[in-house]
């Protein structure tokens, strides 16, 4: 369960990121042209005061990814 940041209220979660006029959703990936797929955009939306969030669902590639840059 996510909280507003702003006022604590219960956010309503699991809502698709897309861009107006398509149906595409927006992806994460490293910096790079081919750089692999890390997963896609969540947000989430405070039905209260209306602050949102983006965030990521799938955390393992990003897990690894913050391993090698702590080798780094
Ligand atoms: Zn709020």
């Amino acid at each position: 369960m996510r909280k507003c940041l702003r006022c604590a209220t219960e956010m309503v979660e699991d809502l698709d990121v897309k861009v107006e006029g398509g149906v595409y959703g927006l992806k994460v990936t490293q910096q790079g042209i081919f750089k692999d797929n890390l997963g896609k955009f969540k947000c989430a939306v405070c039905p209260e005061c209306g602050y949102s969030e983006i965030y990521v669902t799938e955390l393992s590639k990003v897990k690894k990814l913050a391993l090698n840059n702590k080798k780094k």
